[in-house]
């Protein structure tokens, strides 16, 4: 065989599925050939993650699918490096979080990324099963009791009701708030 071509990602055809000439214009906006009825992709990057909810009766119902992208340059470096394999890599970086993925392909030395633990890592307000598995117990836990502090407090008192009007029992929800905050940027 000989690979004369490399297949599109993306093209478009008529009513009778003849391919229609079109090269994209991203300076025009959304644009596609004027008789175009079918648009169709291919896109090579893309991890296929599907929830089933198992029946009583042996089947299996489709509940939810998604797509997740991921970058071929740092699948790659990931790959060579041979601390993962292919498949391992592509797992990794279409589930992590985006300061984890910019932490990856700046650890494996691509032009892009910022090193872990950064200034711009620390502004990215990003979270996953890897980054999340480096903060401590304790510091989960009173995330955790702020965000529910946060949401109790939307939900029963709305910001406009002032402070003084405000029920004995929330000032103790406003300690607890400050002491876990003080306790949380004592630790940053
Ligand atoms: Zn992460």
């Amino acid at each position: 065989m000989k690979i004369t071509h490399i297949p599109q990602t993306l093209w478009y055809e008529d009513e009778n599925g003849n391919k229609l000439n079109w090269s994209p214009d991203f300076t025009k906006g959304y644009n596609h050939p004027k008789k175009a009825r079918y648009q169709v992709s291919q896109f090579p990057n893309v991890l296929r993650t599907t929830y089933l909810r198992l029946n009583d009766d042996g089947t299996s119902t489709e509940i939810f699918c998604g797509n997740a992208s991921y970058p071929q340059d740092l699948v790659l470096a990931m790959a060579n490096s041979k601390d993962f394999t292919l498949n391992e890599a592509i797992l990794i970086t279409a589930n992590c979080c985006e300061k984890c993925m910019n932490s990856l392909a700046h650890m494996y030395g691509l032009s892009w990324g910022y090193p872990e633990y950064g200034e711009e890592w620390k502004k990215t307000g990003t979270s996953c099963e890897y980054c999340e598995a480096e903060v401590p117990l304790w510091k989960k836990l009173i995330n955790r009791t702020l965000a529910f502090i946060n949401n109790f407090r939307s939900i029963h008192f709305p910001p406009k009701i002032k402070k003084a009007q405000l029920p004995i029992s929330l000032n103790r929800y406003e300690t607890l708030e400050g002491l876990l905050e003080g306790i949380n940027n004592a630790a940053k």
